[in-house]
Formats: structure tokens, C-alpha cells, sequence
């Protein structure tokens, strides 16, 4: 068994593969050698946290796994751009397959509730939000009898993530999976009347929402405006950047191959 340590500890991960999804979002894929195997075990929705080298310092940066551990042998995560974001480009520049990075194991609290098996499930996510919920939605259908129902937000089409991948699932769940996908260049941001709509016949659902900061503030409002998902059926993945840690104590050079 690994020490309560460990679990707080940065180990050294290696990426398997590296996924272009979009225009600015990848995945990566990594490789858990066996000793860290029940160290990396994780719940969907989870997220991995990662020690990035950045000029003189260490920064640290949480990314979901969009992998789930019932259908995908090896835990992913994906990284949308962000403008001047350091450690975002960072990955989608410089990483590749055969780096090695310093990734703590999984943590989060944005997961399923086992104990509700009969309540749908309505998942909001707003592009690069898309991450824990693809996870979501992966175990749900395969571990679950429950509906589901994912509300993505985006720019345009082509920015859209997992999209052929969604569709598979789709065609796959055609009785439980419904994907409405909503597009700013088309319907403009998200307003409270798309969400109103979204949940129509599911107000006894769990709701999951994750994406930009002014996309679940609209969705969150929204349902309580209806008092839908009050008694603690929401659930709300914030992405945020912490706060800068002091210089590095270590040398830092760029991802080990
Ligand atoms: C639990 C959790 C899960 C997450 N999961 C994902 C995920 O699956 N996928 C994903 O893509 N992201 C995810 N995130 C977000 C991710 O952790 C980062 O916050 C995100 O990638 C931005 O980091 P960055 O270093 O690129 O940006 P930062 O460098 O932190 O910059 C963030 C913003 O601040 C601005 N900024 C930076 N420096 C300055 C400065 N000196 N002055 C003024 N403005 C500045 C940048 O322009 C940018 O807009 C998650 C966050 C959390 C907390």
C-alpha cells in the first residue's frame, strides 16, 4: 500500500501519446508504471495536478481526466489554450510523446453519485469544460442506467472537442445520451432561456456544469431561478489557476524526454 505521502507527492509520469483534438486543445495520454498503479487509480471527474517548470518557478496547474477508467486503459487529460496562458500553451507547444512530467495523483469531488441510480443526469459544460464531463458521461452510460444529457458550449463548430467521439457514444446510447450542442457564432453566449430549455421534463436530474466563468455564473443562476437542483443536485467544477508559488527550489529544465 502507498504511504498517506505519496498522495500529496508529485511522481514522475510519462506521456504515452498526444492527442491534437482541436485548433488549441490536445490530450495526453499517460503511461502509469505498475508501482504507482493504485496511486493513479481515480473516479471519473477527477482531476491530476501538475508541476510545470516556468522561468524561475514551479507553477502548478489542475487538468481533468477526460478519460474514463471503465473504457480507457490509460489516464488522459486535455489542455485548451488560453490566451497568454503559460502553462497551457506550454503543453500544447512543448510537450511530447516520451516527456516525462511531475503529476500528482487524482483528487475532486466532481464526480457521480453512486447512490442515485434512477435520476438523470443534465451536464453543462462550456468548451474546455468539456473535460471531466466527457468522463462523466463515458462511466454513466457504461456503469449506469441513468439519461444523460450534455449542453456544450462553444465558439464555432471547429472548436468544438470530442465532437466525432460524442457522436460515437451517441449512436452507441441512442435511448440514454442526447447531445444538444450550442455555438456562440450562431446562437450567441448562452442565456437563460437556452438553459431553461435544456432542462425541461429533467428538473429531478443531477446537474453537473463546468466552463468559463460567465457560462456556469448563467447556468448556475438559471436553475435557481426555477429552484431546480436545490436539496444538492448541482455539482460545479471551477477552472482556476492558483496563486503563484515562491521561486523553485529546484534546477528546472524543460519536459525530460
Ligand atoms: C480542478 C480544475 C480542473 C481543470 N481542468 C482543466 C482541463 O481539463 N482543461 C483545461 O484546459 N483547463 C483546466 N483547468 C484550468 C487550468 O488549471 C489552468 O488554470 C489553465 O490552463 C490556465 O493556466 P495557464 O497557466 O495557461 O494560464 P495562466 O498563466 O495562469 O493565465 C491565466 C490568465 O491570466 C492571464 N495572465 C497570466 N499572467 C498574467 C499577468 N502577469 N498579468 C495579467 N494577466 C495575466 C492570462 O492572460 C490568462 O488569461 C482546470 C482547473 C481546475 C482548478
Amino acid at each position: 500500500m502507498s504511504s498517506p505521502d505519496a498522495k500529496h507527492a508529485f511522481h514522475p509520469l510519462r506521456i504515452a501519446e498526444v492527442v491534437r483534438e482541436t485548433a488549441d486543445a490536445s490530450s495526453f495520454v499517460f503511461e502509469v508504471p505498475p508501482p504507482l498503479e493504485a496511486l493513479f487509480r481515480y473516479a471519473p471527474g477527477q482531476f491530476l495536478t501538475f508541476e510545470v517548470p516556468f522561468q524561475n518557478m514551479r507553477l502548478h496547474r489542475c487538468y481533468s481526466l477526460s478519460s474514463a477508467p471503465e473504457c480507457d486503459a490509460q489516464p488522459k487529460v486535455t489542455v485548451k489554450r488560453i490566451e497568454r496562458g503559460r502553462v497551457s500553451n506550454w503543453f500544447n507547444d512543448e510537450l511530447r510523446a516520451g516527456s516525462t512530467l511531475d503529476v500528482k495523483p487524482p483528487e475532486g469531488l466532481f464526480v457521480l453519485r453512486r447512490e442515485e441510480a434512477d435520476r438523470p443526469l443534465v451536464m453543462f459544460a462550456g468548451g474546455s469544460g468539456v473535460t471531466p464531463v466527457m468522463s462523466l458521461v463515458k462511466s454513466a452510460l457504461l456503469t449506469t442506467r441513468r439519461r444523460v444529457k450534455l449542453v456544450y458550449a462553444n465558439r464555432d463548430r471547429a472548436s468544438i472537442i470530442f465532437r466525432d467521439e460524442l457522436e460515437s457514444w451517441r449512436a452507441r446510447f441512442p435511448e440514454r445520451l442526447a447531445v444538444a450542442h450550442h455555438l456562440d457564432v450562431e446562437q450567441g453566449f448562452m442565456h437563460a432561456a437556452h438553459v431553461k430549455d435544456a432542462f425541461v421534463g429533467l428538473e429531478h436530474a443531477d446537474f453537473y456544469i463546468c466552463g468559463p466563468g460567465p457560462f456556469m455564473d448563467i447556468v448556475e443562476a438559471s436553475l435557481e431561478e426555477r429552484r431546480v437542483g436545490s436539496g444538492g443536485h448541482v455539482f460545479i467544477e471551477r477552472f482556476v489557476s492558483p496563486t503563484e508559488p515562491g521561486p523553485s527550489r529546484r534546477p528546472t529544465p524543460s519536459p525530460r524526454e
